[in-house]
């Protein structure tokens, strides 16, 4: 598709946020919007390598307010968009195994229960009892969320895009974004490998890469990079239908049902900031070590396909929404590893941020680009 010379908005990244904001911003009205994605597939990044889990168990209210709007968004994806996108009620199942967790999981049920989500604070018994092929003589305590579960992040991103381009957005992939030209302290043109655009308004929805984005319009994005990665298992008949999404939270090790095999990933704390999205091969041993520990029978497995991609994260493991000290240049992102579940609403809040100057449906007003140098920051304990 040839790049228009001119737009109401230009939304930089065809990941779930772009998506998702570009299919609000039309359903707001706003037609003229061009959505630009470097790779030759939109959802190639963050998004397209991401577990697809969905949950509401978040330590902090913003985060589980932001699940309450948003999932519902996922569950009617199918009505309101036309995709269907595989929602899976699997549950997660967050297991402690030392005291700090205990309590802070405790913390968290109290806090998911006001908030009206059933979570279930589990005994280390009824964690044996749920998991009877895993190993977990030392859990301490669980908690237990049947809503929680899975769907397919391709899934949602094509499905906002097709809907987006019903309704005139211009999505555009293979275009990379190579500058943003200013005038005084405002946007005036986007400069990308295709041509340039004119417009006054830019949404930086370049998830990992958001801080280079920022750095074009001069504005400092605390958004780094880290790589996280995962490996698939042939078929293990063993595992039943109803397996959780299980999470040994002290190791940050995951596991749940893909196919008829599992998905397991695991988070390596020594990772340093970067961009690599190859495979470590060294800690792939080591994720397969620990979850050959808890899940025995995975020993007859093989590997089916591991793949790594990048979390976006930011000093307080929460997003950024909003505004920058640039005028008509905007930020979605910073969403440190459960920016999928959340994408659905983000969009819509951006969408309600650029056309009304507030957020509505949720108030993120505190999640603002701002926080990081006046000291606002809002941190979240459920970090996988
Ligand atoms: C291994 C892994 C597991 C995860 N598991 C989960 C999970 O279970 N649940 C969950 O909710 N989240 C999960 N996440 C996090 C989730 O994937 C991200 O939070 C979310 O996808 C971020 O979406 P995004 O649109 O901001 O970024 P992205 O999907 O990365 O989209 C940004 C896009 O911008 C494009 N771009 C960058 N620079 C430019 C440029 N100069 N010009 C044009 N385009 C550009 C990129 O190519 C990319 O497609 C996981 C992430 C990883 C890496």
């Amino acid at each position: 598709m040839e790049l228009p010379g001119t737009a109401d908005i230009v939304i930089i990244g065809g990941g779930v946020m772009g998506a998702s904001a570009a299919y609000h911003l039309a359903q707001r009205g706003l037609n003229d919007v061009v959505l630009l994605e470097r790779e030759e597939f939109f959802g190639a990044g963050a998004t397209g390598r991401c577990a697809g889990g969905v949950r509401y168990q978040f330590s902090t209210e913003i985060n589980v307010r932001l699940s309450l709007a948003s999932l519902p968004m996922i569950e009617r994806f199918r009505d309101e968009i036309g995709h269907d996108v595989s929602y899976r009620h699997c549950g997660y199942l967050f297991v402690a195994t030392n005291e700090k967790d205990v309590a802070a999981f405790r913390r968290n049920v109290e806090l998911q229960n006001r908030l009206g989500v059933p979570t279930q604070l589990l005994s280390g018994d009824e964690v044996r009892a749920r998991l009877p092929l895993m190993r977990f003589a030392d859990a301490l305590a669980g908690t237990h969320n049947q809503k929680d579960g899975l769907a397919d992040p391709n899934s949602v991103v094509m499905g906002y895009i097709s809907a987006a381009r019903r309704s005139g957005v211009k999505a555009v992939s293979r275009a990379e974004v190579t500058g943003i030209r200013l005038k005084g302290n405002k946007v005036e043109a986007v400069e990308t490998t295709q041509g340039s655009i004119e417009t006054r308004l830019v949404l930086n929805a370049a998830g990992p890469w958001a801080s280079q984005i920022g750095q074009m319009a001069g504005v400092h994005i605390p958004i780094v990079p880290c790589r996280r990665q995962m490996f698939t298992t042939t078929p293990m008949p063993e595992i039943p239908e109803d397996f959780p999404f299980v999470i040994d939270f002290a190791q940050s090790l995951y596991f749940h049902r893909e196919g008829a095999g599992l998905l397991i990933g695991m988070s390596n704390i020594r990772e340093k900031p970067g961009y690599d999205q190859s495979v470590d091969d060294d800690f792939e041993l080591t994720n397969m070590e620990a979850a050959a520990a808890r899940l025995p029978v995975i020993a007859g497995a093989g590997r089916v396909a591991h793949w790594a991609g990048l979390y976006e994260v930011t000093p307080d493991a929460h997003p950024i929404f909003g505004g920058t000290p640039v005028d008509g240049f905007y930020i979605v992102g910073g969403f440190s590893g459960h920016g999928f579940m959340h994408g659905p609403i983000a969009g819509k809040l951006m969408a309600e941020f650029i056309l009304d100057g507030s957020f509505s449906t949720v108030d993120v007003s505190p999640l603002d680009l701002a926080r990081f140098g006046e000291g606002r920051l809002v941190h979240e304990y459920n970090v996988v």
